[in-house]
């Protein structure tokens, strides 16, 4: 078993790196200034970080005034190799980056994943993790974790999943299947909360501390990051905003419910609502059952005023979600991504209005909404992100050791 370190010693590298990671390059002397330990601390931590090539002295030239050359510390992008795997209803993504979440190779596999058995997926997923490291150029001994997202609800810490309209559950944990096929050590999360971590890492969020990722897909999901941190709540259920029910009594919900966030403003919402008013004879269609979200966007385009007020409901709706949010929470940036991005202002004009309809002033001041071109390796390079996370943390006890650590777990 890997001796387990000292915590304070821990937050102090977890720190320091963090520092040097939003930087890029920083003196000691900044870093310093910037934790608010003293510069011999700093110059300790560092060494030791220096020693194990975490990081590494890079001379740069200095100020005209002083004429003298500056070092500062920067991470050694090769420090550790992290995998991320996004788990879809129809499809695998897989990314292997290096310890600054920068990509090194990537794939996507078409395949159902749904309703299938949970030993199933995690065969697909060791195949897609297999490829993707041979092709980054590495040996499954350099990865120092795996990450997984997947939709529903999962107890991150436990690495259970309680309700996912995926694959159905087995005697073993998704996680635990992994973690046994590669011995290599394994988180699982809620994928609005791997993408919410690619926004801090690598995204809009890189520097804010506290902000709300909302995605608008099929489903309706959020993530929340406070104070630098994921916030996750008592059980790992945080964020749940696609099932707050809106409006009492409402619309028909997936999950039993009715009147939810999602019934309204995800693409499923959008697409029930426009199979309504074909099956009504208001939009004159073939036939409902065979409608995609698509089919329904491009007619909106083309004018049709019904289907226009299908989606401005949805961007009213929100609107009030995120009104709400600003209200509840008061954060500096609330992101909107996901394909859902793609119905653009037929959306996000009425979001923009509600919000400020329904805001205080000083609260809707404070708070930035930006909408981020949506990128499909969002996903998987978020549950990259939750590997590196959990490495900054304690460094020297995992990027330097991936090998050991694997002897570690197979040992247990
Ligand atoms: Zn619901």
């Amino acid at each position: 078993m890997a001796v387990r370190p000292e915590p304070l010693k821990t937050l102090n590298q977890y720190q320091i790196l963090n520092t040097i990671r939003i930087a890029g390059a920083i003196s000691r002397t900044e870093i310093a200034q910037i934790v608010g330990h003293s510069r011999a601390t700093v110059t300790n931590i560092t060494s030791k970080m220096i020693r194990n090539d975490l990081i590494y002295e890079k001379e740069v030239e200095g100020s005209a005034a002083r004429g003298r050359n500056r070092i500062l510390l920067a991470i050694n992008p090769d420090a550790a190799y992290v995998v991320g795997v996004k788990v879809s209803a129809f499809r695998i993504g897989c990314v292997v980056t290096d310890i600054l979440a920068n990509v090194k190779s990537s794939v996507v596999m078409p395949v159902r994943t749904s309703e299938r058995p949970v030993e199933f997926v995690s065969d697909l997923i060791e195949e897609a993790v297999r490829h993707c490291v041979k092709e980054a150029g590495l040996s499954l001994k350099q990865i120092s974790g795996i990450g997984i997202g997947i939709p529903g609800l999962v107890d991150s810490r436990e690495g259970v999943s309680y309700w996912s309209p995926l694959y159905s559950r087995g005697e073993k944990t998704l996680r635990e299947l992994i973690r046994d096929r590669f011995n290599i050590e394994t988180y699982v999360d809620n994928d609005s909360n791997t993408v919410t971590l690619s926004q801090l890492w690598r995204g809009q969020g890189l520097g804010v501390n506290n902000f709300a990722v909302v995605t608008v897909e099929d489903g309706l999901g959020m993530g929340l990051i406070v104070d630098g941190e994921l916030y996750r709540g008592s059980n790992g259920f945080a964020g749940e905003l696609g099932h707050f029910v809106a409006t009492p009594g409402g619309v028909q919900c997936r999950c039993g419910k009715k009147g939810c966030y999602e019934a309204y403003i995800s693409n499923f919402g959008i697409l029930n609502a426009a199979k309504g008013l074909c099956r009504e004879g208001v939009w004159k269609c073939d036939d409902a059952d065979s409608l995609s979200y698509e089919d329904v966007l491009e007619e909106a385009r083309a004018g049709n005023q019904a289907l226009v007020e299908v989606f401005k409901r949805a961007g009213q709706y929100l609107g009030h979600a995120l009104s709400g949010l600003m209200q509840l929470l008061n954060p500096s940036k609330i992101i909107v991504t996901g394909n859902g991005a793609r119905a653009g202002d037929l959306i996000f004009g009425p979001m923009r209005e509600m919000i400020e309809e329904s805001t205080a002033p000083e609260l809707l001041k404070a708070a930035e909404v930006v909408v981020h071109e949506w990128q499909d390796m969002d996903w998987a390079l978020g549950a990259a992100c939750l590997v590196l996370q959990e490495l900054y943390k304690s460094p020297l006890d995992r990027c330097v050791a991936a090998e050991k650590m694997q002897e570690a777990l197979k040992a247990e």
